[in-house]
């Protein structure tokens, strides 16, 4: 098979959502249709140890999850399919976020007794930053829930994007009869079991249905059904690709209801790779040359041995195992001797790979997240990953100053590194760390003290929030210790407001002083 043909083939996703809101349900229906597990319930098992794998770096044994994103991977139909995990909950951190660099589509799972929450709507910024295509799956509806429109009117003043029902339900919970496919013209009747009826409209009327059809939930769905027609928005696969309108099904992850019809029509229509920036212009996925990008970088899976390992998504051309690779950054050719897929937790040596496809391969620690690896005349770079606005915020110092060499030096790699976010205040020598989750600061403080042997001490200056001001607007007067003056990285200023209401005071006394943030969606 050609590689044009072989990268077309290729789904690469994440599903995000808030904890709760049925991802695990839904990734293990979706596993089961890939026959990568043999029943649903397998997933979870991850909890009880049966992925944990001894080699895992401690803290994860510790908390029994998976500190960062892990790659699920599986032949549907005609398609390979690659299914990025997006850690939430305690597991939060800009690894989650990164992985939104490396899809390119996102299935988004609303609870419906919930709506929009706020888990979701964090990352549902990113991908339309992003302009990443955005599919819905409305769950729960075995339950009692919100009133669909209301769920749409939601999701399109929350998130500011046009919705257009794929499938729409009759009624939920107990009065639950299935879904209209509005797609595929069919009614898609729901048991109460796995069994799902596929109804096409033009049979409806067929004595044998005559009960669906005169039931009283049907009859008002179809009032709703008419006003959708009418009043909805148009579906527009253009608009889809680009991340402002999105197709919305309705279901159930447990039942399961719904999930096969979506899955169906959510890998059809969603894009496989697309050509991508770098600075030597864009690149097309089936470009023979190989070329891809780090997004995360797992460190210490192995204590004894110090491995890390490289996330890279694949942006073009053919990988093959033993390949030689140059690294964009600095020029440098050297061989890719292991490579590993991800497949799960569970790892298997892999011999070739394509544009969307995941490896992990070893990194002698020279690797750093946004990298660019590729062959070929020309040697490039992709586009910088983004830095993602951190929420917590905490000073850092060794907690023996005789170590203060170290301290400096393992807070520069890891920095490097992505692990963590380093800020320094204005006129005094303090290092605070900025971090999405509080695991950021767990891994940070693990690994301090195991790689470069220094105990740290971590005050936390609490949830702050940034706001970026322009050179030139920086009056150190304005600022104290509730509303801390630092510079990030690069040097540039930031003032880490204390809360939203000392943001509004100091704006309203200071109208000229432009604050802005660097994650506000345009
Ligand atoms: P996650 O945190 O998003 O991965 O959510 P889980 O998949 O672990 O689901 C959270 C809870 O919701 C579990 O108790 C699931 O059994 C339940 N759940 C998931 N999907 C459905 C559904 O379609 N209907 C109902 N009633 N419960 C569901």
């Amino acid at each position: 098979m050609s590689i044009n043909e072989e990268m077309n083939k290729r789904r690469t996703f994440a599903i995000i959502s808030h904890p709760d809101a049925g991802k695990t349900t839904l990734t293990e229906k979706l596993l089961v249709f890939g026959n990568l597990i043999r029943s649903a319930g397998t997933v979870k098992g991850k909890k009880s140890g049966k992925f944990a794998t001894s080699d895992w770096m401690e803290i994860e044994k510790q908390r029994g999850i998976s500190v960062t994103s892990s790659v699920m991977n599986f032949p549907y139909r005609d398609y390979q399919v690659n299914i990025l995990d997006t850690p939430g909950h305690e597991d939060f951190s800009e690894d989650t976020y990164r992985t939104l660099t490396a899809v390119d589509s996102v299935v988004m799972i609303i609870d419906a007794t919930k709506g929009i929450e706020a888990q979701t709507l964090k990352l549902f910024k990113v991908c339309k930053m992003r302009g990443i295509p955005i599919f819905t799956f409305i769950n729960k509806l075995d339950r009692e829930g919100r009133e669909p429109f209301e769920l749409m009117e939601e999701i399109e003043e929350v998130l500011d994007i046009e919705t257009y029902p794929m499938t729409w339900p009759a009624g939920m919970g107990k009065r639950f009869l299935g879904v209209f496919d509005r797609h595929h013209e069919q009614f898609i009747s729901y048991s109460g079991n796995e069994e799902e009826t596929y109804i096409p409209y033009s049979d409806l009327e067929k004595p044998e249905h005559q009960e669906l059809v005169e039931h009283p939930t049907y009859q008002e769905t179809l009032e709703e059904l008419m006003l959708l027609d009418e009043a909805g928005d148009e579906f527009s696969m253009e608009k889809v690709m680009r991340g402002d309108q999105t197709p919305v099904f309705f279901g159930s992850a447990l039942a399961p209801f719904g999930v096969e019809g979506f899955f169906d029509t959510f890998i059809d229509m969603a894009p496989a790779p697309a050509p991508r920036r770098s600075t030597e212009g864009i690149v097309s996925p089936d470009d023979p040359e190989f070329s891809g990008f780090i997004f995360k970088i797992q460190a210490n899976m192995n204590p004894q041995h110090r491995d890390r390992v490289a996330f890279v998504r694949i942006c073009s051309g053919k990988f093959e195992r033993g390949m030689n690779v140059t690294l964009g950054r600095t020029g440098k050719t050297f061989k890719l001797a292991q490579s590993q897929q991800f497949v799960a937790s569970s790892r298997g040596t892999i011999e070739e790979a394509y544009a969307g496809d995941i490896i992990g391969i070893y990194d002698p620690n020279v690797y750093r997240i946004g990298d660019t690896i590729l062959t070929g005349k020309t040697n490039f770079e992709y586009d910088e990953l983004p830095q993602f606005p951190p929420e917590e915020f905490k000073k850092v110092t060794a907690k023996n100053v005789m170590k203060s060499k170290q301290f400096k030096k393992g807070i520069e790699q890891l920095v490097q590194e992505g692990a963590i976010q380093l800020f320094k205040r204005y006129r005094f020598e303090d290092y605070i760390l900025g971090a999405v989750g509080q695991l950021q600061y767990d891994v940070f403080e693990y690994r301090m003290k195991n790689e470069y042997n220094v105990e740290v001490e971590l005050q936390p200056l609490g949830e702050r929030i940034p706001r970026w001001l322009k050179e030139g607007q920086v009056d150190e007067s304005l600022f104290d210790e509730r509303n801390m003056l630092v510079q990030d990285r690069e040097g540039n200023p930031l003032v880490l407001f204390k809360n939203d209401f000392s943001l509004r005071w100091f704006q309203d006394k200071n109208p000229d002083v432009d604050l802005i943030d660097l994650f506000e969606v345009n």
